[in-house]
C-alpha cells in the first residue's frame, strides 16, 4: 500500500497531507532568481531543491503548472536605494536589459547543466507592469496603500486591523522596525514597517516607466503576487523559495495578495534551507559564493579540485531539503564516489543474470523509495535505499542472490524511476559523446598498429592521414602512438 504525500507547510509549521485544490492539476510557484550577476552554488542548491519537488509531482502523474520568475527590476541593495540590475549597469556602462540578458542565458545554461526541468512559466517583472500598476491602484482603493511623494507604501497598520501580518513569519508588527530592503524615502512611510508597493524614480535612475504616481518602478515583492496570480489564479498549491525570503518578501506577498485580492493565495508554503560554508549561509559578499562554472573548473581558492554538476547534484540531494547543507571538499568527494557507485550499478542492471525465483523482495524496495518521497520529499532517505539496491545488484552478479524475469523488469524501472527520473541523474560520462570518441580513435590506433606490424605501410599512412582530416594528430613514441585534437 502506497503511502500518501506529505509535505511540511512552513505556514502552519507541520507535516500536512497534500490534497491540491484541482487535482490533478497543481500550481507551483518558486521565488526566481535576480538577473544580476552570475548564480553562486547556493542559489543552485535553493532551485535544485525544487526541482525535485517538481519532479515527484510530476511523476506521482499530478499536471504542474510550475512558475518561476525572473527578477530583472525593483530588487534594491541592501544598504543602498540603488536598483541591483541598474548598478550593473552603470558599472559596466550597459544598458539594464543587456544585464537581464547575459544573467538569464547564463542562468538557463547553468540550470540545464544541473539537469533541472524547465519551469512551465517564466516571467518576469518588466513584463508585468501593466498588472503591478492595476495592483497597486487596487490595494490604495481599498485602503491598504498611501501615496507619499510619488511613492506608494503598503500601510502595515491598517491591514493588520483586519489581518495578521506576520503569520507567515511569526514577526509581530510592533517589533518589526526598519529591516525592509527599502531604505531610501523612508521617511514618507507612516510607519516604518510599512513596505514599497510603487518607488518614486530620481532623475538618475536608469530604470522606470510612467504610473498614476509619476516615473517610477515597482517595490520587489509586488511582481510575485501579480505573476503567481496571473498564471495559477487567486489561490493555487505551493508557494517555494529560500528560507530567506520568507521575511519580508513572502510576508509582503501575502499581505499584497489579501490586501487587493480578498484571498489567502497560497495553500502550502515550502522554504528549502541554505547551502553553508562552515555553518554560514554561503554568500558572495562572504567571499564563499562560489559559481557553478568554479565549480566545473576547480578554479576557486575553497576547492581542491573541480567537480561534475551531477556530483553537485548528487551532494544536494543527500540533505533533506529543510536542513543546512554544509560546503565541503570531502563531502563533495564522497558524493562523487557514491554516485559513481550508483551509476555502475544502474548501467549493470540489464547484465544480470535471471532465475526461477527471487532471493530479494523487490516490491518492499519499491515502498520504502516512495515512502521516502512521500515523507515531505525525503531525498536522502531515499538515497540510502538506493545504495541497499546497489548492494543487491552485486550480491546477484556475485550469484549470493537470485532475481526472477519478471522481478528483475521492476526492480529496473523501479531504479530507473528514481534516479533518472525523480533525481533527476544522468550518466555524464556518455552524455557529451567524449568516451565514445576517444574510444573510436584509440580503436583507430590499434588498427594502424596491427597495420604496422604487417608491414602493410600504406594502410598505417592512410589511417593516419584520415585521423588527421577528421582532426586529429598522431604522434609515434616509443611506448605507441598518441594523438590530440585539433
Ligand atoms: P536572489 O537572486 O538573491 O533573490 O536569490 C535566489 C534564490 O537563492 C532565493 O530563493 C534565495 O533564497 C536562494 N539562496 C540565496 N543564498 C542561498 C544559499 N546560500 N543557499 C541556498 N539558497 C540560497
Ligand atoms: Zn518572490
Amino acid at each position: 500500500m502506497q503511502t500518501k504525500l506529505k509535505l511540511y507547510n512552513s505556514k502552519n509549521r507541520a507535516l500536512e497531507t497534500f490534497d491540491p485544490l484541482n487535482p490533478p492539476f497543481v500550481g507551483l510557484y518558486v521565488c526566481g532568481p535576480t538577473v544580476y550577476s552570475e548564480v553562486h552554488v547556493g542559489n543552485v542548491r535553493t532551485f535544485n531543491s525544487f526541482d525535485l519537488i517538481y519532479r515527484y509531482l510530476l511523476h506521482l502523474g499530478y499536471k504542474v503548472r510550475y512558475v518561476r520568475n525572473i527578477t530583472d527590476v525593483g530588487h534594491l541593495l541592501d544598504d543602498t536605494a540603488e536598483d541591483r540590475i541598474s548598478k550593473k549597469a552603470r558599472l559596466e556602462n550597459i544598458e539594464p536589459m543587456e544585464v537581464v540578458q547575459r544573467y538569464t542565458v547564463d542562468f538557463h545554461q547553468t540550470m540545464e547543466q544541473f539537469n533541472a526541468l524547465p519551469p512551465s512559466i517564466e516571467p518576469t517583472a518588466t513584463g508585468h507592469l501593466i498588472e503591478q500598476i492595476e495592483l497597486v491602484q487596487t490595494i490604495i482603493d481599498k485602503g491598504f496603500g498611501y501615496e507619499s511623494n510619488g511613492s506608494v507604501y503598503f500601510d502595515v497598520a491598517a491591514y493588520n486591523n483586519h489581518h495578521n501580518y506576520g503569520e507567515l513569519s511569526g514577526r509581530n508588527v510592533d517589533d518589526l522596525l526598519s529591516n525592509t530592503r527599502d531604505l531610501d524615502g523612508q521617511s514618507d512611510k507612516r510607519h516604518p514597517a510599512d513596505f514599497a508597493l510603487w518607488k518614486n524614480a530620481e532623475p538618475q535612475h536608469i530604470m522606470k516607466w510612467n504610473s498614476p504616481w509619476g516615473m517610477g518602478f515597482p517595490g520587489w515583492h509586488l511582481e510575485c503576487s501579480v505573476m503567481s496570480t496571473k498564471y495559477l489564479g487567486k489561490q493555487f498549491d505551493i508557494h517555494g523559495g529560500g528560507m530567506d525570503l520568507k521575511f519580508p518578501h513572502h510576508e509582503c506577498e501575502i499581505a499584497q495578495n489579501k490586501a487587493g485580492y480578498d484571498e489567502e493565495p497560497v495553500k502550502y508554503w515550502l522554504h528549502t534551507n541554505m547551502l553553508t560554508f562552515n555553518g554560514k549561509k554561503m554568500a558572495k559578499s562572504e567571499g564563499t559564493g562560489v559559481t557553478p562554472r568554479e565549480m566545473l573548473t576547480g578554479d576557486h581558492p575553497l576547492l581542491t579540485q573541480a567537480y561534475s554538476a551531477m556530483t553537485i547534484r548528487f551532494f544536494m540531494l543527500q540533505a533533506h531539503y529543510r536542513s543546512t547543507l554544509d560546503f565541503s571538499n570531502e563531502a563533495l568527494q564522497a558524493a562523487e564516489k557514491g554516485l559513481k557507485r550508483l551509476m555502475v550499478a544502474l548501467n549493470s542492471l540489464e547484465d544480470l543474470a535471471v532465475s526461477e525465483t527471487s532471493t530479494l523482495d523487490v516490491s518492499d524496495m519499491h515502498e520504502k523509495l516512495y515512502a521516502a518521497m512521500n515523507d515531505d520529499f525525503n531525498s536522502p532517505i531515499a538515497i540510502a535505499h538506493l545504495f541497499e539496491a546497489v548492494k543487491w545488484i552485486n550480491l546477484i552478479a556475485d550469484g549470493k542472490e537470485t532475481i526472477s524475469a519478471s522481478d528483475k523488469e521492476a526492480f529496473t524501472k523501479l531504479l530507473n524511476d528514481f534516479v533518472v527520473e525523480v533525481l533527476g541523474l544522468k550518466n555524464e560520462s556518455n552524455n557529451d559523446g567524449a568516451d565514445k570518441i576517444d574510444g573510436l580513435v584509440q580503436f583507430a590506433l590499434e588498427l594502424r598498429q596491427q597495420a604496422k606490424l604487417d608491414k602493410n605501410y600504406a594502410m598505417s599512412d592512410s589511417i593516419r592521414d584520415r585521423l588527421k582530416e577528421i582532426g586529429f594528430e598522431i604522434k609515434d613514441g616509443k611506448d605507441g602512438s598518441t594523438y590530440t585534437s585539433l
